[in-house]
């Protein structure tokens, strides 16, 4: 048994929390499910466990949140361990089974207060909890001390001059228009990703800086049920650009970034108006208007010729409502583009979002089987590359394209256009103007 489990349950705390909780929406949502079944068909988890109805949303619903208010928090330490399967392992919080309820009930929101119910107690994914330390020590889900992420800026800058002449990376610059925030897993493990975009920003004629503190646009607190720690990493954000005095934050190619820094980390942050202190821009939109206003062109000799794909990042496009701006871009970059079914607003989560791809090893066979649905949907295509603006979204279809030897590569945009734009001479480097 874990060392979770044989702690006795904090009554008090929990019963806080649910009271905390018992607003005149969850009140409503949970009286008014008639369990019509509705929503069953549009969840992956439950399509992907061949239709088991302990898969469904509602009953997942049923069984966690509807139970612990039945029980007045009366609950022991298994019950919680079953709200931490079902509410981790069993729902990565896509929203989409929202969109076929009669009634608009926000499954994903009353999934949430399950993990918050579940985090007072400790109970909650391990690698979650990992990545909260770090979190709390450095500001980042990586543990990346600013000396490192300072120097990889600087390193990252010297490689981008090998293709494009003048890039600077400027770090805490003031008063430019943009403050781009990257995943933390870019500066420790794909570093060249800040290359790229600081190349595009080059060409683009953008006035940009990344921040020294705050530059973490991830909010894994957030799929973690802490809500204090999330609130805070989002402050983070946000004082550090007001600081700045910039215009605008920018994301990168990150779903849950987009859903924390522009819907839910305004309240989570205090704002009750549920606005951020300023607006965010994710880079799907950033790259349509480079585009669209001819700031970066594409050489058409360059366009991508086998077929492609797009997946729509759940909290990009459905909740994000990128979904036409995404097709815009590969207009630009493809000629073969060939849609998932269903696709936009209406696509499936990948299954690795809601924090799936940091809680580990302990969580990857679920991931894998529920992706099974993913994985079908790109096969369907028959395409050959797949286009996902979402560190998550890459990592699981990664995965995905091993285990069901789906024979794809997985590419972001920034990768597509730095590979395709047109170089103005100049910024162009010395050696390829003497050629
Ligand atoms: S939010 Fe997504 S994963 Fe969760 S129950 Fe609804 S459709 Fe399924
Ligand atoms: S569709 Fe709505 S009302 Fe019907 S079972 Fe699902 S959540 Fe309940």
């Amino acid at each position: 048994m874990s060392e979770a489990l044989q702690k006795p349950v904090n009554t008090k705390a929990l019963k806080e929390l649910l009271s905390l909780n018992d607003s005149a929406r969850i009140k409503s949502w949970l009286s008014i499910c008639s369990r019509c079944g509705l929503c069953a068909e549009s969840c992956f988890f439950y399509l992907a466990k061949n239709r088991d109805p302990k898969v469904s949303p509602a009953y997942k619903v049923k069984a966690t949140l509807l139970e612990l208010y039945k029980r007045k928090g009366e609950v022991d330490r298994e019950f919680l361990q079953k709200c931490h399967d079902i509410a981790w392992g069993e729902c990565t919080t896509c929203k989409r089974c929202s969109l076929f309820c009669p009634f608009g009930i926000d499954i994903a929101t009353m999934i949430a207060t399950v993990r918050a119910i579940c985090n007072s107690q400790g109970v909650v994914p391990e690698g979650l909890v990992r990545t909260s330390v770090n979190y709390r020590e450095s500001g980042n889900q990586m543990g990346m001390s600013t000396e490192d992420f300072v120097e990889t800026c600087t390193w990252m800058a010297e490689e981008a001059n090998d293709d494009i002449r003048g890039v600077e990376i400027p770090v805490d610059k003031a008063g430019v228009r943009i403050m781009y925030t990257v995943n933390a897993r870019e500066p420790m493990y794909y570093p060249q990703d800040i290359s790229m975009m600081a190349q595009i920003f080059t060409v683009a004629g953008e006035s940009w800086t990344l921040p020294s503190t705050g530059w973490d646009c991830t909010n894994l607190p957030m799929f973690a049920g802490d809500k204090a720690l999330a609130g805070q990493v989002v402050k983070n954000m946000y004082t550090k650009a007001v600081e700045l005095g910039v215009e605008a934050i920018a994301i990168t190619e990150c779903g849950h970034a987009y859903r924390s820094a522009l819907f839910e980390g305004p309240y989570l942050a205090g704002y009750r108006d549920g606005k951020p202190p300023l607006p965010v821009i994710h880079s799907v939109r950033l790259f349509y208007e480079y585009l669209r206003d001819g700031r970066i062109k594409i050489d058409p000799a360059k366009m991508v010729e086998e077929p492609l794909t797009y997946q729509d990042p759940c909290n990009v496009s459905r909740n994000g409502g990128l979904w036409r701006e995404g097709r815009e871009i590969i207009k630009f970059l493809a000629k073969d583009f060939r849609d998932m079914s269903p696709n936009s607003e209406y696509n499936h989560c990948c299954g690795g979002g809601g924090g799936f791809i940091p809680m580990g090893p302990e969580f990857k066979r679920r991931r894998m089987e529920s992706g099974k649905i993913k994985a079908e949907q790109i096969r369907a295509t028959g395409a050959k590359i797949v286009i996902a603006p979402c560190h998550n979204c890459t990592d699981q279809i990664n995965d995905l394209n091993k285990e069901y030897k789906l024979g794809i590569k997985v590419v972001s945009f920034k990768e597509l256009i730095t590979e395709r734009m047109i170089v103005p001479d100049a910024f162009k480097p010395v050696a390829a103007q003497e050629e």
